[in-house]
């Protein structure tokens, strides 16, 4: 356990010790630390809601001030269930009730591991540690929110009351904390997501399924744009797959049934189906059928992989053909949880960025370099500077992994010598390969602080095996080519709503959905004639520009596209008109003042060719 998570659970004994001064009769269970505090359930007649908060940190409070430290004992099992059967863990006193959760969770001790009991003052626990040294070293503490949880998550149990808090190591930290957490709702991608209708999700279409807006697609093609310039550039085919393909293919890939549940089921045609039911084959028949093989069907394609192989393998290579190096921004559906989706970032179809390479063992390396340049020169126009790397190495010790041992040595350190040239930190996790290659995986932090895993580069020894891929060697016989995923981004849905997060939805002018407005400060027809010939020429350039035809004041005006987050605006009267000037406005940064038009449209245009940040 880290310091800041010993703080919080140790702040979760502090919480139960504060509810039972209040309720005696409360039964605990779990109180672990989480990512954002820590929660402990309690069982307890009394319905606790946020108005109980004060009265509970009062007595929290008391607790810290009193300084008391954490006593660790070890005891023996039969005196635990002793205690236990009184009533006297997770308790200030013995009482007329077994502390019954307690119970449950000694009896689920392996025998033989060590018991231990933490007291804070008059409160006792069953619990294995670490803890600060006293309850004053809890610094500072807030509590939460309540949800209800079953006990051990089992909907059979009882169902509890979950009290979250957080804590932290002083008020600094904590008030940070909770900046953070007011900008980052300020930001939510959902919020701004619907304020300037980038996107929309329609039940009646289905959870996690998203239809991209118009100014949403705008930004969605513009990223494809520059991403798939880059990739030209890198010497990638561009390729288009369908979205569903036959569940033998997937066999094949092993991705069908291994994966089953995390995918949307499989697709049986109509006559097949009537002929089954004639048989009077069951729903149960038929879906081990399908999983064993036997029926074919459809599946809705979950990876690109399988059909990118297809491509590769429809024409005889040379070792003069590679690397090849196909690409598509593919869409593939997998069946998410309801509870998890969540907005661009979550979601059950999305498409990915992705690219097969398909090398020679030497080429590994270069490839590689190549795919992390690319990242490199997208994050760096996106302004994303601050990322890590995570370099998934295989488990020394394990031997699930398939290929040859000498091929992973020579990929892992292509891996290890790709991530140095990126001059920014990377870590190297032992076992976090995938089981057919090692991997890098990108982090990126936002302005905020916060990171979001994007995507990954893999190197793949096991596809093109099992699709018995080849090429002819310069040796002029058989080999088989080595293979690499990458989808660094992750998905354009994903990335998109990092990026909405990120900008908090103030995108560049190369990325705004409006780039410019030109707002006439009355319907003088000279002016009104003055403002279209800027549209007209903006236009002509490429330029997504409007003028605001609406009979609002000049003011209205400027207040509605400071509103819409429009990035540019042209405020023109007459004496703009007389003068061939604008008077510019940019979102964010107020007036400019009057410009040259010219000199301000030749700029404009040129900071959206070169996608000025
Ligand atoms: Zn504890
Ligand atoms: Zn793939």
């Amino acid at each position: 356990m880290t310091e800041l998570e010993r703080i919080r659970h140790s702040a979760a004994h502090v919480l139960a010790t504060a509810i039972l001064r209040i309720w005696p009769e409360a039964q605990f269970a779990a109180g672990p630390p989480v990512d954002t505090g820590f929660y402990y359930d309690v069982d307890l007649p009394h319905r606790i809601t946020p108005e109980d908060f004060s009265r509970i940190e009062e007595e929290m409070k008391r607790e810290i001030k009193a300084n008391l430290p954490f006593e660790r004992v070890e005891i023996s099992r039969s005196d635990a269930l002793a205690m236990a059967e009184r009533g006297e863990l997770a308790s200030l006193a013995p009482r007329n009730a077994a502390s019954r959760f307690k119970l449950d969770i000694l009896q689920n001790i392996p025998e033989g591991e060590t018991i231990t009991i933490y007291r804070n003052g008059e409160f006792t626990d069953l619990c294995a540690g670490p803890h600060v040294m006293r309850t004053g070293n809890i610094g500072a503490f807030k509590l939460t929110h309540v949800a209800s949880a079953y006990y051990k998550g089992d909907e059979n149990n009882p169902q509890l009351q979950r009290i979250y808090g957080t804590a932290f190591k002083n008020k600094t930290e904590m008030e940070k904390y909770f900046t953070m957490l007011e900008e980052a709702k300020k930001r939510d991608h959902r919020k701004i997501g619907r304020e300037q209708q980038l996107f929309h999700i329609d039940e009646s279409v289905g959870q996690g399924l998203i239809l991209w807006t118009p100014k949403g697609s705008i930004i969605r093609q513009e990223l494809q744009d520059f991403i798939g310039g880059e990739l030209r550039k890198q010497g990638y085919s561009q390729v288009f797959t369908p979205h569903i393909g036959r569940l033998g293919l997937y066999q094949t890939s092993g991705h069908f049934p291994y994966y089953a549940e995390s995918q949307f089921p499989p697709l049986i045609d109509r006559e097949t189906l009537a002929d089954l039911s004639a048989e009077g084959c069951s729903c149960a028949d038929l879906s081990n059928r399908v999983t064993a093989g036997e029926i074919d069907g459809y599946l809705l394609k979950p990876m690109n992989c399988p059909m990118h192989i297809k491509i590769f393998d429809s024409q005889p290579r040379s070792y003069r053909d590679l690397p090849v190096r196909l690409a598509e921004f593919g869409t593939v559906y997998r069946w998410e949880q309801s509870g998890e989706l969540n907005g661009l970032t979550r979601v059950r179809g999305f498409t990915q960025d992705d690219a097969h390479l398909f090398c020679t063992e030497e080429q590994v390396s270069s490839e590689i370099l190549g795919c992390l340049s690319l990242v490199r020169t997208v994050l760096s126009t996106l302004g994303m500077t601050d990322y890590r790397v995570r370099v998934g190495l295989r488990d020394p010790d394990s031997n699930k992994y398939t290929g040859d041992p000498a091929n992973w040595d020579k990929a892992e350190t292509a891996c290890r010598e790709a991530a140095k040239t990126l001059d920014v930190p990377f870590t190297e996790e032992p076992g976090e390969a995938a089981f057919y290659g090692p991997k890098i995986d990108f982090v990126v932090k936002d302005v905020l602080g916060r990171e979001w895993q994007l995507g990954t580069v893999q190197v793949d020894y096991n596809l093109p095996i099992r699709f018995g891929l080849k090429y002819v060697g310069s040796d002029g016989k058989s080999h088989v080519p080595v293979m690499i995923h990458r989808a660094p981004f992750g998905s354009m849905e994903r990335f998109t709503g990092v990026l909405i997060e990120h900008f908090a939805g103030n995108f560049p002018l190369w990325l705004s959905p409006e780039q410019v407005r030109v707002l006439p400060i009355n319907d003088d027809p000279v002016v009104i004639e003055y403002c279209d010939a800027i549209v007209a020429s903006l236009r002509g350039e490429g330029v997504r520009c409007e003028r605001d035809t609406s009979p609002d004041s000049v003011n209205a005006k400027i207040a509605k596209a400071e509103q819409q987050k429009v990035h540019t605006m042209f405020v023109v009267g007459k004496r703009d008109v007389e003068a061939g000037n604008v008077s510019l406005r940019v979102h964010g940064k107020g007036n400019l003042g009057a410009k040259n038009k010219d000199e301000v449209m030749a700029e404009i245009v040129s900071a959206i060719r070169t996608r000025q940040a």
